[in-house]
């Protein structure tokens, strides 16, 4: 909900108060904290498509945020709820998402304002076409400066029509591949960018969990397995941050909400047959042999261990954050929780890993997108085979000298990783070391007792170095 206020605070004003606390402890300088949170430059489009023999005029935004470091990252998102405010909002927390989890990029994001459903894939493609020539036109599309993404309602189909739109327009453009992220494989994209989100949601909770004093902090024991955990949307992050958790760390799924309503089981839902449902109707309405919940957003205030909602900004507002009752609210979505709720959340001690930190696992990997493209080169070529060879050697070695090498040892030992294990190791390692830089930050300043505040604080210290580094002129 972009347009949804919340005591009249819109979501870009709600980002600064959160900013704001982190800038507080950090006792910045107000200049260079102004210099910081506003957006460096923001671009609006109209511009007319013809749909079924009519004129339709659609409007797009690209907000820039932070030039800190170029290109400027983020997705482009095609919603009805789209507007300038929102577009802002989501441009600030991926300056502040890059710098939390060391992507050397600055922030940016991109909306259409329309409702993707009501136009067939040709339609679609013209669209974002057209799009596409307005932004490359005016400096907000390019390898070297501003880099989009999917978001809600786009994925690797647009992104492959805003490639191949560019490529025309720039033929002489040698990194023309890395104009955008999120292409499909055989267009430059990287193995286990579509999943990346959700993944990186995975690792984030299990790397929580590794940490037995924050788990007792929120009121849970150190074991992931068994946790009951409700997922609020089963789009591309919420459907994969569920699937790995219930499949790989045996979570148990006890409630999903979705746009017609919820399902809850306290024995557990199968993710899988719940989005085979959803894909084929539209909705979890009807879903059989558990029980369906009318108004969905009830199902956020049902107890759990985990509340994970990965689908609208504002969805715990200031009417439901007193009822909320998770022991961890873990935000796969971009700004679920308005200011006022956090506020709120923080008072009632429930532990909160925030939007900049949770779902920077998109960004990551498109960053690893990015640089293969610059490298033109798939990861993994150049050394696959060599990392083989050598660790048969080893198995050799090990078997001539006696030593018995269980299968599975010599199969793994034997195995040279592929562009995939590359990727998930490195997304595995940027969530982690994020993880760890913001609980050293919370633990060191006593001034800062949660998970939001000392993230913010850990990425304004990197972009306000930055900017002093080089000086503001
Ligand atoms: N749209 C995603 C986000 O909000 C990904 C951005 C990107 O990969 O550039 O983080």
């Amino acid at each position: 909900m972009a347009n949804s206020e919340n005591k009249g605070v819109s979501f870009r004003q709600s980002v600064d108060l959160m900013v704001d606390r982190a800038m507080a402890v950090l006792e910045l300088d107000p200049g260079i904290a102004k210099a910081i949170k506003g957006c460096k430059a923001v671009l609006e489009v109209r511009f007319p498509v013809e749909i079924k023999g009519k004129l339709e005029v659609f409007s797009g935004w690209r907000a820039v945020h932070s030039i800190h470091r170029l290109p400027v990252k983020g997705g482009i998102r095609y919603a009805e709820a789209v507007d300038q405010d929102e577009v802002e909002a989501l441009a600030a927390l991926m300056s502040y998402k890059c710098a939390i989890v060391d992507v050397p990029f600055g922030g940016s994001k991109g909306g259409l304002h329309i409702d993707p459903r009501k136009y067939d894939r040709d339609e679609l493609q013209r669209i974002t076409r057209r799009f596409t020539r307005e932004l490359a036109t005016r400096g907000f599309l390019s390898p070297a400066t501003n880099v989009p993404a999917p978001d809600m309602g786009t994925g690797q189909r647009e992104m492959a029509w805003i490639l191949d739109t560019y490529k025309h327009l720039y033929p002489n453009d040698i990194n023309y591949i890395g104009c955008v992220t999120g292409k499909p494989v055989n267009q430059g994209g990287v193995r286990g960018r579509v999943e990346a989100t959700g993944r990186g949601v995975q690792y984030a909770i299990k790397e929580f969990f590794r940490h037995d004093d924050e788990t007792a902090a929120a009121g849970l024991d150190s074991k992931l397995e068994g946790k009951r955990v409700i997922i609020q949307g089963l789009g591309n992050v919420g459907y994969h941050a569920a699937k790995f958790l219930q499949e790989e760390d045996k979570v148990l799924i006890t409630g999903i909400i979705e746009r017609d309503g919820a399902l809850v089981s306290d024995s557990g839902l199968n993710v899988e047959d719940v989005k085979e449902y959803v894909t084929e109707n539209h909705g979890v309405k009807g879903f059989p042999g558990v029980e369906f919940v009318e108004v969905g957003s009830m199902v956020l205030e049902k107890e759990c261990d985990i509340l994970i909602p990965a689908a609208l900004e504002a969805v715990i507002h200031g009417g439901n954050a007193g009822a909320i009752n998770a022991k961890l609210l873990v935000e796969a979505a971009n700004g679920p929780t308005t200011f006022e709720a956090d506020t709120i959340l923080r008072e009632r001690g429930i532990t909160v890993l925030p939007d900049a930190y949770v779902n920077a696992g998109g960004v990551v990997v498109s960053y690893f997108e990015w640089v293969r493209n610059l490298s033109h080169m798939r990861f993994g070529r150049m050394e696959k085979r060599m990392d083989e060879n050598r660790g048969l050697h080893i198995v050799n070695a090990l078997k001539e000298t006696g030593h018995d090498v269980p299968s599975w040892v010599a199969k793994e030992l034997t195995r040279g990783p592929d562009e995939l294990d590359l990727v998930r190791s490195g997304l595995d390692d940027s969530m982690r070391s994020a993880f760890q830089q913001i609980k050293t930050t919370k633990d060191k300043n006593d001034k800062v007792d949660d998970f939001r505040t000392a993230s913010f604080v850990v990425a304004i210290e990197k972009i306000a170095t930055a900017y002093l580094d080089v000086g503001v002129y």
